[in-house]
């Protein structure tokens, strides 16, 4: 009855007719509140004050201070976005681009695409009259293709530059050289304009001329300065002021209340389950308020959710109060939602999280932290040219920032789950990512920006002369770079477009050429997403059944293609009897269910299938069909991932023939078993083994036929 109510319009006492329900009224009032009360608000003046100026600012903050949701609303209401410029934040992760544009959205009482929007690989909600743009770091990049200046940019904030993902890293050295020309472009023009002031009509005509000249340098572009904001968690602002030539730091102090740290006594041997255990002693030990568990990532978090939800089931029936949230980035965005909504009354939320939630998204309600303290992390061998995930131990700043979130609203409890002795052997911060990847993405995009010497660039942090040598070597293989290495014509500037890594971009060319891009493009998009199949540990023959239906005997490849054909078909078949959307996603997700496929991984690999495919229609790109014809495909395959080929040896290991690293097939790969004699590989896991995944039969021979680049001249 009162729900009813609180959706009708409203006469408010004024006079004037508001959509909006006493509901929303309180909870803007309330949002209104929580804003104020932020630290960041008391120095919103000085800071604007700062940001004029200072061309380049760095800002560093306790997290939760209100950096990244207010900073970009003081700028916009002192003008910033005047002449139609827009404000861009920039974000290590998707999941805290998308949640805070649509909190900043709500803040600022309006519909999230219109004055605020976000902008992510494969999803875009901006339109023309957007001022406030969240952005993923990755996607700035991309729009400095298009546009080199970033001239529709009146301000760029890269926020959580702490974490020094590879993206923030090039971005602050293409920044650092974009800021530099359009103050050059403006401190030129000024004077133009005031020559042509000084000096009446009888100069406008050379000045005209010289202006010309001038606009045409810059492609015809009057600029505007840029304005540049670091904003960063951690204490240390030092090495980013001295990057950009001793640039102002400002600091905005928190006010986190304390937080009781507990180590165990001896190191777990099984750390999921004793943050299992650690749940539930807090659920039923402690005082309310939520829980924040630090997981490596999807996998791990979907099965200590399922594992979670049983146990609940096997607790009292006044204890089963306990509500379990998974957080981690490639999550639909609606689902990400979640976590920030207040659990229902007299129940406890418990947030599986990857790192994530150590300082882009700030989750109220969180007393206890639980850190098993692990993190998934990119890893490369220069040598082998082999980049690999691998779990380690996170740094003592991380460390810090995890247990920090317990104390945002209260004093808090913070469980490590390893010995405290433990804590003094962790390195102080974790080492910039762009010094532990495959550097081929990186070179291929700033060298479609115009920056051919790779190694003299201006980087924060220099990756190693070795990383860059072996990455613009597997670019020429690759076919992405001439001889002289400069963007190969029109490969390289193909794969530079497609905003993929570029070994999948050059499968989906050689696709187009071997008539079979339909398939390459699920493929592509399948293996864009982690753990299509799962396999419960108490269903372990039922999954393995439901497996065998989409297995193909050529490898993982083609398995894949088909769980994403037989989705599509049953979709279409409910469709058909049905007609409704919300049905048929119901429909899909049961069917998931049933044939033990990862509904969430499955859907997000629809969404970047549909993405991809239309990046390559704009290319020119026909999407055909190989039908029947696997040898096709398989040769496909092999001709671009010939540099993850691997040969059978005697004992059932194989030898990736680029590095000559021994590694083992995946117990998950289709091929497991089979052991064929020559392989393609698509990813190397390192744990106690190198294990190899998404792995397809292939004829060595094909290989000097389809690579000669690499293969006819060994031997
Ligand atoms: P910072 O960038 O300094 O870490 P934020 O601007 O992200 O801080 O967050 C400021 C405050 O806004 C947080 O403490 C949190 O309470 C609130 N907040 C941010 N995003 C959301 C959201 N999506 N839903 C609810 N509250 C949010
Ligand atoms: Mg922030």
């Amino acid at each position: 009855h009162s729900e009813a109510r609180d959706f009708t319009k409203t006469k408010q006492p004024n006079g004037k007719i508001v959509k909006n329900g006493p509901k929303d009224e309180s909870r803007r009032q309330k949002i209104a509140q929580q804003r104020k009360s932020l630290p960041i608000t008391s120095v919103e003046r000085q800071l604007v004050e700062e940001v004029r100026k200072n061309d380049t600012l760095i800002i560093v903050g306790e997290t939760g201070s209100g950096k990244t949701t207010q900073l970009p609303q003081f700028l916009f209401n002192a003008g910033f976005c005047r002449d139609g410029k827009v404000i861009g934040i920039t974000q290590p992760r998707r999941v805290a681009a998308v949640t805070v544009a649509k909190r900043v959205a709500e803040e600022c009482g309006v519909e999230l695409g219109q004055k605020v929007g976000y902008s992510i690989r494969f999803e875009d909600a901006t339109s023309s009259s957007t001022r406030i743009k969240y952005m993923t770091d990755g996607l700035l990049l991309r729009e400095a293709l298009l546009d080199p200046f970033l001239s529709r940019y009146s301000v760029v904030i890269i926020d959580e530059a702490h974490e020094r993902t590879v993206h923030t890293d090039v971005l602050l050295g293409l920044l650092k050289n974009v800021q530099k020309t359009r103050s050059q472009s403006t401190s030129q023009m000024s004077s133009l304009e005031k020559m042509k002031a000084s000096n009446g009509t009888v100069l406008e005509k050379d000045n005209h001329a010289q202006s010309q000249s001038f606009q045409k340098s810059y492609h015809g572009t009057k600029f505007s300065p840029l304005k540049l904001i670091i904003m960063s968690a951690s204490l240390d602002a030092r090495g980013f002021s001295e990057y950009f030539g001793g640039a102002r730091a400002v600091h905005i102090q928190g006010r986190p209340y304390p937080v009781d740290i507990l180590y165990t006594h001896h190191a777990e041997p099984d750390y999921l389950e004793a943050t299992l255990i650690t749940v539930f002693q807090i659920h039923l030990e402690e005082g309310p308020g939520d829980i924040l568990v630090f997981l490596t990532g999807q996998e791990e978090i979907e099965s200590v959710e399922r594992l979670v939800q049983e146990r609940v089931q096997q607790l009292p029936e006044g204890s089963r109060n306990l509500l379990v949230i998974p957080m981690f980035s490639s999550l639909p965005s609606e689902q990400q939602m979640r976590a920030f909504r207040p659990a229902p009354s007299c129940s406890r939320k418990v947030i599986l999280a990857t790192n994530i939630a150590e300082t882009s998204v700030t989750i109220p309600g969180i007393k206890y932290v639980i850190d098993p303290g692990l993190v998934k992390a990119r890893s490369y061998n220069p040598i082998t040219g082999m980049e690999s995930l691998i779990i380690i131990p996170t740094s003592k700043a991380q460390a810090l920032q995890r247990s920090g979130r317990a104390g945002r609203e209260g004093p808090g409890k913070c469980f490590r789950l390893y010995p405290e002795n433990e804590f003094s052997k962790l390195v102080d911060s974790t080492v910039p990512e762009i010094k532990r990847c495959n550097l081929s993405n990186v070179i291929l995009q700033l060298k479609a920006l115009g920056v051919d010497d790779i190694i003299g660039f201006d980087f924060m942090e220099k990756p190693s002369r070795m990383a860059i040598v072996k990455s613009l070597e597997q670019l020429y293989l690759l076919g992405a770079l001439t001889d002289d290495y400069k963007l190969s014509d029109p490969v390289g500037h193909q794969m530079a477009r497609l905003p993929l890594d570029p070994i999948y971009s050059k499968a989906l060319i050689l696709a187009n050429q071997f008539n079979c891009l339909e398939e390459m493009l699920i493929t592509v998009a399948m293996l864009s997403v982690e753990s299509i199949f799962y396999t419960p540990r108490e269903k372990l023959e039922e999954a393995r059944a439901a497996r065998k239906c989409f297995s193909s005997a050529e490898g993982d490849h083609l398995t894949l293609v088909t769980v994403y054909r037989a989705s599509a078909e049953w979709l279409e078949k409910v469709k058909m009897a049905n007609n409704k959307d919300k049905t048929a996603e119901r429909s899909l997700s049961k069917w998931c269910k049933e044939n033990f496929i990862n509904n969430r991984s499955l859907r997000h690999a629809r969404d970047i299938h549909s993405q991809i495919q239309g990046h390559v229609e704009q290319m020119g790109f026909r999407v055909a069909s190989c039908g029947d014809d696997m040898l096709q495909f398989r040769r496909c395959l092999a001709a671009a991932f010939f540099l993850n080929a691997a040969l059978r040896q005697p004992d059932g290991s194989y030898r990736a023939l680029a590095s000559s690293q021994v590694v083992q097939i995946h117990p998950s790969s289709v091929l497991f078993r089979t052991k064929p004699e020559c392989i393609i590989f698509n990813e190397l896991v390192r744990t106690n083994h190198n294990y190899i995944r998404n792995i397809t039969r292939i004829d060595p021979l094909w290989l000097p036929e389809l690579a000669p680049q690499y293969y006819a001249t060994q031997n």
